[in-house]
């Protein structure tokens, strides 16, 4: 496999990646940055594994946490979905913010669903560290961009996890912001297990 190193746009120490991400992780003053035309530093946070963490080969799996605002325009209320909608946006029935979770790492779809929503629907909670301790990291292959334009597919696919209602919600999502949050997982043989 092709080594690609680059230079730290921080403190231009070395920085040795084997593996195809988009991101470069400086070891020594924990910048992370993005080559993508220019050089840019991302705004990035990373998990600490929870004391009750299972055992097993430990990672670190990159997210997309898009802040968003969410306005409903108009809805049918059948099937109870004013409540779900209620339980996962903060802010009145007709709209308001909430962080989508979108997956950067290569995953197949539902891998991909599962994650998003589970961590759409119940944010998680974590104290922050300043480095992944040693910890492999996923890479990370979905651009801010590509993240933004798979949110509606977050919600979309929310929406549709009840089966058999059919349900008609008509609204508009912005995305104000961005971060890249490094979440803990294990692996275990029956897949990836959050660690939070
Ligand atoms: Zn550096």
């Amino acid at each position: 496999m092709r080594i690609v190193q680059v230079r730290c746009p921080s403190c231009n120490t070395p920085i040795m990646s084997k593996q195809k991400d988009r991101f470069f992780h400086c070891d020594k003053c924990n910048v992370l940055h993005v080559r993508d035309g220019g050089t840019r530093n991302v705004d990035y946070e990373i998990a600490e594994f929870s004391d009750s963490a299972p055992l097993g080969e430990r990672l670190y799996v990159p997210f997309w946490r898009l802040y968003c605002s969410f306005v409903i325009r108009s809805k049918s209320v059948e099937g109870g979905y004013a409540f779900r909608l209620a339980s996962w946006i903060k802010g009145s029935d007709d709209g308001g913010s909430l962080f989508i979770y979108v997956p950067a790492a290569d995953f197949d779809t539902m891998t991909f669903k599962r994650l998003a929503i589970d961590f759409t629907v119940r944010s998680p909670n974590y104290r922050t560290r300043l480095n992944f301790g040693g910890v492999r990291r996923m890479p990370a292959r979905v651009s801010s961009e590509e993240a933004s334009e798979l949110a509606d597919f977050v919600v979309v696919t929310m929406e549709a996890e009840k089966p058999g209602v059919l349900q008609r919600l008509d609204y508009s999502l912005t995305v104000l912001g961005s971060k890249i949050v490094y979440l803990p997982f294990v692996s275990s043989p029956s897949g990836l297990v959050p660690a939070l």
